[in-house]
């Protein structure tokens, strides 16, 4: 199970079952849509809409989401206390026949055991080729913004492409990345500016010392907003006197690669050969 580091006060609340000051945390009055996790592990605890105003100073629920939290007598004999079903984190105390809404139940949660994800952050897709996929995901990686990536193939006919098919050379996938972005804080125009720095756009189906159509430079587009941007990005370019070769062409389907391919960079310790960032815009 993933977990968090945790600060000391995290720590003295989350692990040894402290309590924060009332009127203190994040979240007493925070009224956002979406969905409270557990600090420590991530899981979903509560939603939005079952939080109420108990004018305690602590964030109050009159329900959690089912299963995610756990009730057992507390030391002090008297309270129930309620933790993260997943991990055991210290969540609060909670109360029932307070009468504060219909379903007479209060958890009473200390913010700091929390973390809040915004309802409805959007995600968008880009898929990019620029040579080696193992470069071009390690360094689009490091962009603020860019939420997830996967590299795979796309381009070619055949079925379920596999590494030795596609360096045999006998097909016309590319290698590739699929990059999930947050456009709120990333715009496709400056993912698009980063991968054009990252690898050289004007080299034809080779990219450094591979060669091959395999590694081509292409923009797979989504969207026409996407097709239209690449052709701007491209055009700024050819401003600066590049022959860009890259291909702008609609995308078909990606299809993710064998395991030992992703994030291969990150997992191995060792440093891409084939890509740096050399500045353009
Ligand atoms: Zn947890």
């Amino acid at each position: 199970m993933d977990q968090r580091s945790l600060t000391p006060e995290e720590e003295r609340v989350i692990l040894h079952r402290g309590t924060e000051p009332p009127f203190s945390g994040k979240y007493w009055n925070h009224n956002e849509h979406g969905t409270y996790v557990c600090r420590r592990c991530g899981a979903p605890l509560y939603r939005s809409g079952d939080k109420f105003d108990a004018h305690c100073g602590w964030p109050s629920f009159d329900d959690s989401i089912a299963g995610a939290v756990s009730r057992k007598p507390d030391p002090d004999g008297v309270r129930t206390e309620i933790t993260c079903s997943k991990c055991g984190a210290h969540l609060g105390h909670v109360f029932e026949g307070e009468r504060f809404t219909g379903k007479n139940t209060r958890h009473c949660v200390n913010s700091i055991s929390l973390d809040f994800e915004p309802e409805g952050r959007s995600v968008e897709r880009a898929i990019l080729a620029g040579g080696c996929f193992w470069g071009v995901e390690f360094l689009l990686r490091q962009l603020p913004g860019v939420l997830d990536t996967k590299v795979g193939y796309i381009g070619g006919v055949e079925e379920n492409p596999t590494y030795e098919m596609v360096c045999s050379k006998t097909t016309d996938y590319a290698e590739a990345v699929e990059i999930a972005f947050d456009p709120a804080r990333l715009s496709y125009e400056d993912l698009l500016k980063r991968f054009f720095e990252i690898h050289d756009p004007t080299q034809r189906d080779r990219q450094g010392p591979d060669t091959g159509r395999q590694y081509r430079s292409a923009v797979f587009y989504l969207t026409g907003d996407q097709k239209r941007s690449a052709g701007e990005i491209i055009g700024i370019l050819a401003g600066k006197g590049l022959e860009v070769a890259t291909e702008v062409v609609p995308a078909t389907k990606f299809w993710p690669a064998e395991d030992y391919h992703q994030r291969y960079y990150e997992r191995t310790g060792r440093m891409p050969y084939c890509h740096t960032r050399v500045k353009r815009f």
